[in-house]
């Protein structure tokens, strides 16, 4: 690829392009409703409509889709064709202001948890200005927010959206405060996607792939990541094939596609485009999944989103990188060279302290799912305890305020490598943490725990708002205070104090830091089961419904919803284990147990003076297996028929968590044996070794 800036954003409707297809008059009346967040009047609409619609005939489209993002955690679109008939049997193209801003598909179908039945269909999609319409596949495609004919969120934008409103008026109040000439603040987020990719003539073989993204059955190969050989390897051509071609379709989208290496797990790769705010980098992310999927199969690949393919081996999360800019280009969380004497850093970084702490429970729900339960509290990912790494530098300067001192800072040393060729550098002030769930980076938040296939508005949307109310707390008083500084400087004395707790430097994968956690108090919430209900905590509830991102009972048809669907997950993954289980393993090992008895038979008559003992007893030892494997597909299934019979969905979350889960494992347990036991030749579908090491 030869011009790579012809090519970024060639696709998408974008300022420069509505800058200058755009009569002056639209563009500047479009770009004051964006900043003051107000929506646009029809005329306006109706000229950019018309704009867009030559824009994108031009590029060879011909069909426009509001394109949106419901509760099953993919987008959705329905396509129309910019054709309208006329009179004699010609046709014209037609896109006008009123489809640009208004959809209305059915949305009887999407997940909605309770908020509207069946048979009241409507729903609307409403255009979202703030992210480029683009075209893919022919299609106009206009990002939009979906919601019910009363106008409840159906999507997972609208309370994003929602979010970043509330943050930026309690962010701009405090700056206020403190004197600053910003008028509107930005969120941004870089997130880092994790992923693995296989040849897809194997994922074709394999049953738990094809219908549940991973595998159920696996016994360990010999290998695994052990030798750490994969992280940042030499990228394999078929692999940088793929990466490159993916890039190309991704700049054509304008997603500035950045940062590609090999993961820790064969097979496992990363992703990292440059940061945009949050509401972009949320569409972003889901188009860049999609097209993940979506280029693989033009290389005869398969990339697998879920968090967790292949039990043994590392499982793939979402890096959330997360801060918060002005429209000056400052962003409030670089601490600058004197972060002990910068006072906007400082009450900003505490705004962040006081929000995990107080909404530990909120983070980790909102990455719960039955795909991340398997990653968290893993040696992998970070716990589902919630904490914060700030490092030794800010550790530092927060210890030294709340006990009153003055911060000697620590001169950064050079880095002395021994060869005098090398370049020269001095150290950073600060290691890096690769296992905190929440770690400061320099002049952002690495949120860690988020899974690999899921939306990162979930997450954003808890931490914009939780942000926004320890803002506002501190703007009451800001606002109410003759000497703002004194004030603001107390506000971070107080907070550090007050939540100190939630900070923690060391290895979070120890033992010793689960019963440290469990000292101060935090929350642990190990498994989604464990964690959803606290949703509708009462704190939970007024934080939502008073900065207006949630009404109560859109909290409660989000809560049904996502336990709901957790039970719907398990209850797949077990429906596809005992059919691999009763029409291929079971089969595949009889038959070749009845090989290997009629061969032993066979040797034994012709040989009778050389008994064949340990031959006879392998055998003995797979009849057995085999039987066993048999009664853990009978107690799986019978699990199963009591699933959906306890009550409350989440009774029903509970049960698979306490009883088919473990019935699963069981299964699993019983065939990875068998597959140990089994000549390849025998064994039904492709094992973790050719999975993994044969790309
Ligand atoms: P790491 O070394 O943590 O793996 P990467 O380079 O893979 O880092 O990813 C870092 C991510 O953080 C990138 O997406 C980058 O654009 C993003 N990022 C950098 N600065 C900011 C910021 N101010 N706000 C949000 N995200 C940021
Ligand atoms: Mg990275």
């Amino acid at each position: 690829m030869n011009n790579i800036r012809q090519l970024f954003g060639s696709m998408v409707f974008n300022d420069a392009v509505m800058s200058e297809r755009l009569p002056k008059q639209t563009y500047n009346a479009l770009k004051s409703c964006l900043k003051e967040s107000k929506p646009l009047d029809m005329s306006t609409a109706n000229v950019i409509a018309g704009a867009m619609k030559d824009w994108a005939l031009e590029k060879g489209a011909t069909h426009f889709t509001h394109w949106f993002q419901p509760m099953t955690g993919v987008t959705a679109e329905k396509h129309d064709a910019f054709v309208s008939p006329t009179d004699g049997g010609a046709a014209i193209t037609e896109f006008s202001g009123k489809e640009l801003v208004k959809g209305e598909p059915d949305a009887s179908s999407f997940p909605s948890g309770g908020l509207r039945s069946t048979f009241e269909a409507r729903g609307y999609t409403a255009w979202d200005p703030s992210s480029y319409a683009f075209i893919k596949d022919d299609t106009l495609y206009i990002p939009t927010a979906f919601c019910s004919y009363g106008g409840e969120a159906l999507d997972k934008k609208t309370p994003l959206l929602r979010s970043v409103q509330t943050l930026n008026k309690q962010a701009m109040r405090v700056l206020k405060c403190l004197n600053s000439k910003a008028s509107r603040i930005i969120t941004t987020v870089g997130p880092e996607q994790e992923y693995f990719l296989l040849p897809k003539e194997l994922f074709d073989k394999r049953e738990d792939l094809i219908i549940t993204g991973k595998t159920l059955f696996g016994a360990k190969p010999p290998k695994g990541q052990e030798l750490e050989d994969h992280y940042f390897g030499a990228i394999k051509t078929r692999v940088h094939n793929y990466m490159s071609d993916l890039d190309t379709e991704l700049w054509k989208l304008g997603i500035a596609a950045k940062t590609e290496h090999n993961e820790v797990a064969p097979a496992q790769h990363e992703l990292a485009p440059v940061f945009a705010s949050v509401n972009v980098a949320s569409d972003h992310n889901q188009l860049i999944m999609e097209l993940m999927k979506k280029v693989a199969l033009r290389h005869d690949l398969v990339c697998l989103l879920h968090e967790k393919p292949f039990a043994g081996i590392n499982g793939s999360g979402k890096h959330n990188n997360w801060s918060i800019s002005t429209d000056l280009g400052e962003n409030l969380l670089e601490p600058g060279d004197t972060p002990a004497q910068n006072v906007r850093f400082l009450l900003f970084l505490c705004a962040v302290i006081n929000a995990v702490d107080d909404y530990q429970d909120l983070l980790r729900i909102s990455v719960a799912s039955a795909g991340n339960d398997h990653r968290l509290g893993a040696n992998e990912a970070p716990p589902a305890i919630v904490s914060m790494f700030l490092g030794e530098e800010l550790d530092g300067i927060l210890s030294a305020i709340a006990d009153g001192r003055p911060y000697s800072k620590r001169a950064g040393c050079e880095v002395e490598i021994g060869v005098k060729v090398l370049p020269h550098f001095t150290q950073d002030t600060t290691d890096r943490n690769r296992t905190s769930p929440f770690a400061f980076t320099g002049n952002k938040f690495e949120f860690r725990m988020p899974g690999s296939s899921a939306s990162i508005a979930g997450a954003n949307t808890v931490l914009n708002t939780a942000v926004a109310e320890e803002l506002r707390l501190f703007a009451d008083k800001l606002e109410k205070s003759d000497n703002a500084d004194e004030t603001a400087r107390e506000l971070i004395r107080l907070s550090i104090i007050e939540h100190r707790r939630i900070l923690f430097n060391g290895n979070n994968y120890s033992d010793e830091w689960l019963a440290e956690a469990e000292r101060r108090g935090l929350s642990n919430l190990k498994s989604t089961v464990d964690a959803l209900p606290h949703f509708l905590d009462k704190k939970n509830v007024e934080l939502f419904t008073s900065h207006r991102i949630f009404t109560e009972s859109e909290m409660h048809s989000r809560f049904e919803i996502l336990t709901e669907n957790y039970c719907k997950v398990l209850h797949i993954e077990a429906l596809t284990m005992l059919d691999m289980a009763r029409k291929q393993i079971i089969p595949a090992v009889s038959d070749y147990l009845g090989k290997t008895c009629a061969s032993l038979h066979v040797q034994t008559q012709l040989f009778p003076d050389k008994p064949l003992r340990n031959a006879l007893d392998l055998a003995d030892k797979i009849g057995t297996k085999l039987d066993a494997l048999i009664l853990r597909a009978t107690e799986l299934e019978n699990a199963l028929i009591d699933s959906d019979r306890q009550g409350r969905a989440i009774d029903n979350a509970v049960y698979y968590r306490n009883i088919v889960i473990p019935a699963m494992n069981c299964l699993r347990y019983s065939a990875d044996c068998l597959e140990q036991l089994t000549s390849r030749k025998s064994w039904p579908f492709p094992t973790y070794k050719e999975l993994l090491f044969d790309l």
